[in-house]
């Protein structure tokens, strides 16, 4: 088995306005992943370069942060086993036209410039955005009641 991980995720601006935020959230949800934080925010243009620095000397870098910062974001932290690679499932490949049928990205877009959903690529990259996109107090640790999940 895998080990308790936690991972970012954003629906990017396109998803908020095409109303997916209650359909992303229950996928994730439904493969009993623990959502430990959530906001909507409309993120400022030094947090997104900061964010997708890694991909700074890409041709699309500046159109990246733009489509970033069109409208707001749902920035949320979900805990799991393996999480990471979890949600990377769930979320299918970066360009739509190579994504899964039933992955996220798969389902509901067809252009890489607007493919939804964030999710944070390794344990490491999750660490650095958490750390970027949330102050510790929004990220709440809470224990699971039922055994459902366990
Ligand atoms: P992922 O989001 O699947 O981890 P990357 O980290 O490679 O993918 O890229 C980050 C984001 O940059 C993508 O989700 C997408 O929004 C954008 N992007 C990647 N490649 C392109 C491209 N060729 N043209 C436009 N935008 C792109």
């Amino acid at each position: 088995r895998g080990v308790q991980e936690r991972t970012f995720l954003a629906v990017k601006p396109d998803g908020v306005q095409r109303r997916l935020v209650g359909e992303i959230v229950r996928r994730f949800e439904g493969m009993g992943l623990k959502l430990v934080a959530l906001k909507l925010v409309q993120v400022s243009e030094e947090l997104l370069r900061e964010h997708y620095a890694d991909l700074r000397t890409h041709p699309f870098y500046d159109c990246l942060v733009r489509y970033m910062g069109s409208g707001p974001v749902v920035a949320m932290v979900w805990q799991g086993l393996d999480v990471v690679r979890v949600s990377k499932v769930l979320i299918g490949a970066t360009d739509p036209l190579d994504a899964e049928p039933g992955t996220i990205r798969g389902d509901f877009c067809v252009e890489v410039g607007k493919n939804l959903i964030h999710g944070s690529d390794s344990v490491e990259s999750a660490r650095r955005e958490i750390a970027l996109w949330f102050r510790v107090e929004e990220i709440l640790c809470w224990e699971d009641s039922a055994s459902h999940w366990l």
